[in-house]
């Protein structure tokens, strides 16, 4: 399993611009030296260069201001985290390169961190949430947990998926009843969004709304995925001129979609009857 520095920094990012600007959570106390983190720093002085921007969500940012923003925050962590945290974990979690600006996960750590996805989550959100209530006891934060969810927000407009499904894939049917889609038509997170976190066209299928609300935050069976899993097949290997297709689908495997549908059933989520 494989990053790039570019993927990896984009959601460092994403998350800091929220907890930093949109929920004013300070990152570290003053230590003698300075008030600021260098993360801080970066985003502060961006927010201070331009008033407005501190009020919109990092995705409602101009791609050239989020890509300045991404290559500072890059340049930083460079320095200061990716090296830190490979020696913190004694070289075993992952190995990275600075000339290649990579850093690939060790299978056996991957495939834990899959596993006890939720978990991990958890944990991180307690750990997390007790450093900043302490370095933010000048200012008490509300609902800390909630924010640190929320940092990383669900991608709201899903239309960019619908286009593909419909128009490139003419997937004109609802997935899960085979009724024609009449204009009504909704994209189906197959495996929950609380799970997988981030939006891709290998999770995505064409629903109508009654199946698409009644399904809500469960699985669907074991056969749906099976489809699905063949579906993405065809999807994978088209060559459909459509460029992110092969970024969609990076990292993923049929393998992969299975292990998730498992460790969701293991972290409490139900299949759909
Ligand atoms: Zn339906």
């Amino acid at each position: 399993m494989e990053l790039t520095f570019q993927q990896l920094f984009e959601k460092f990012t994403e998350n800091y611009w929220n907890l930093i600007l949109k929920y004013n959570l300070r990152q570290m106390s003053n230590n003698g030296k300075s008030a600021y983190s260098s993360l801080e720093k970066i985003l502060i002085q961006a927010a201070s260069e331009n008033g407005v921007i501190r009020y919109l969500e990092y995705n409602s940012l101009q791609a050239d201001g989020r890509n300045a923003l991404v290559l500072e925050v890059k340049r930083v962590c460079k320095r200061n985290v990716v090296g830190a945290l490979y020696g913190d974990f004694e070289g075993k979690f992952y190995g990275f390169s600075l000339k290649e600006e990579r850093i690939w996960i060790s299978t056996v750590v991957y495939a834990f961190l899959l596993k006890y996805k939720l978990e991990i989550e958890k944990l991180n959100y307690y750990a997390w949430a007790k450093l900043l209530e302490k370095i933010n006891a000048h200012n008490p934060p509300t609902k800390l947990v909630d924010k640190l969810e929320l940092a990383t927000p669900k991608r709201n407009n899903l239309l960019f998926y619908r286009r593909i499904l419909q128009k490139e894939f003419e997937e004109q049917c609802c997935f899960y009843c085979g009724r024609q889609l009449n204009e009504k038509v909704h994209v189906d997170h197959v495996i929950p969004w609380q799970l997988v976190r981030e939006d891709r066209l290998w999770n995505f299928v064409l629903a109508c709304p009654a199946c698409n609300i009644r399904k809500n935050n469960r699985l669907p069976k074991k056969e749906m995925l099976e489809l699905v899993i063949q579906r993405n097949e065809i999807m994978r290997v088209s060559d459909m001129c459509v460029n992110s297709i092969a970024e969609e689908f990076k990292n993923y495997s049929g393998d992969m979609m299975v292990n998730l549908w498992q460790y969701a059933k293991m972290g409490g989520f139900r299949e759909w009857i």
